[in-house]
């Protein structure tokens, strides 16, 4: 581990995976980092909600209530690269991450099996397990920076001031970015600005059990593009009886609904599970419930081959999905890299410093 005879403070903005792969690596080489993030947990689009309906008023538990998690954002993943394959593996032998190898239904062609992770018990625990050594402030919206001699100021919100510290980095999607880089690094801003994005209507729904012979589906028609069994994932469970689903609308149904009302496209989103649902007494559904992903994800790089950007003279660095493929691995690529780079950068310093 480098020893920084004067370690520098950084802030790093945003905790989803590339904001906690970035910050994790940094704390271990010796700095003294604080993550922030506006929501209430770590996670990002590696996000998790918890439900809870009513028990059917016929059932042995009238009353009292069901409860479940659905994880609404990303679902999997998968680990190609040496560097995250490794960071996987190890939270693999940590319990964090499971091998998940969906069942997948697509259209009339048979079953096929895929394979790929998830985290346990649910998406962003493999945020809160990779930040679990880094001082974290959620609830922390950053809506503007100051840079001063004394160094970066994060402005909230409401208005209050947090710093200074002697390096930012942003680990945001690209939009978010976009607007906290303005007036410090404008080339950085206007690319960002540029990067698009496609939307997501994401359904939560909670059905009878029937013993449906797969875990996925990727419909070929309608407005549904990926329909996952969430309580068959690893590590999940749902009330007994009940099955949970998660069900992502295409990126062109998504765009062409963006502004419509949440309850009618719940309604079109139930019409359409129900499709792939067949059930001989009819389908009951304990809960419905609908989330939309503004920006859910690039469908484009940012121009240019970097994985990350860090300007060392204004200490300000930037990484994120939008830096490869828009998926978790880019995602952990990216601040893994800028971590490794903003390091190596001051162990040179550090290293001139105590020659002098
Ligand atoms: C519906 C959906 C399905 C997906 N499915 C998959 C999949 O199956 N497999 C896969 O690999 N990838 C998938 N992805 C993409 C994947 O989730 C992302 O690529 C990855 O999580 C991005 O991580 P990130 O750290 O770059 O950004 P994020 O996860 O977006 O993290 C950014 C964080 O910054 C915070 N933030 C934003 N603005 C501010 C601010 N001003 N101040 C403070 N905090 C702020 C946010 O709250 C957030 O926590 C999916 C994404 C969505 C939305």
């Amino acid at each position: 581990m480098t020893n920084f005879k004067q370690p520098s403070t950084v802030a790093v903005i945003g905790a989803g995976v590339s904001g906690a792969a970035c910050a994790a690596s940094l704390q271990r080489v010796g700095l003294q980092v604080t993550l922030f993030d506006k929501s209430r947990g770590v996670g990002g689009r590696m996000a998790t909600r918890r439900a809870r309906w009513p028990c059917p008023p016929d059932g042995a538990q009238a009353g009292s209530e069901q409860v479940a998690e659905f994880d609404h954002g990303a679902q999997h993943f998968n680990a190609r690269h040496p560097r995250f394959r490794a960071a996987v593996a190890r939270a693999q032998a940590a319990g964090v991450v499971a091998t998940w190898r969906p069942r997948v239904h697509s259209g009339f062609s048979p079953l096929t099996e895929r394979s790929g992770f998830v985290a346990v018990p649910n998406m962003p625990a493999l945020c809160r397990h990779w930040a679990r050594d880094v001082p974290q402030r959620t609830e922390h919206p950053v809506q503007r920076l100051q840079r001063s001699a004394a160094g970066w100021q994060l402005v909230l919100a409401d208005g209050a001031s947090v710093g200074p510290f002697d390096q930012v980095m942003l680990a945001l999607p690209a939009a978010q970015a976009a607007m906290l880089l303005a007036g410090h690094h404008d080339d950085w801003a206007d690319a960002l600005a540029a990067v698009p994005m496609e939307a997501c209507w994401t359904l939560m729904a909670a059905t009878d059990e029937t013993d449906w012979p797969w875990d996925a589906a990727e419909p070929t028609k309608g407005p549904l593009a990926w329909v996952v069994r969430n309580d068959r994932k690893p590590g999940r469970s749902a009330p007994s009886g009940v099955a949970c689903w998660v069900a992502h609308a295409t990126a062109a149904w998504s765009a062409e609904h963006l502004e419509a009302d949440p309850a009618t496209v719940a309604e079109t989103l139930r019409s359409a599970l129900a499709r792939l649902l067949p059930a001989p007494t009819g389908l009951r559904w304990h809960h419905t419930s609908v989330h939309r992903w503004r920006y859910a994800m690039p469908t484009a790089r940012v121009a240019g081959t970097d994985e990350c950007w860090w300007d060392a003279p204004l200490g300000l660095g930037v990484c994120g999905d939008f830096f490869g493929t828009g998926q978790i691995e880019a995602a952990w690529r990216s601040g893994d890299e800028l971590a490794d780079t903003v390091a190596s950068g001051l162990e040179a310093l550090n290293e001139e410093a105590e020659s002098v």
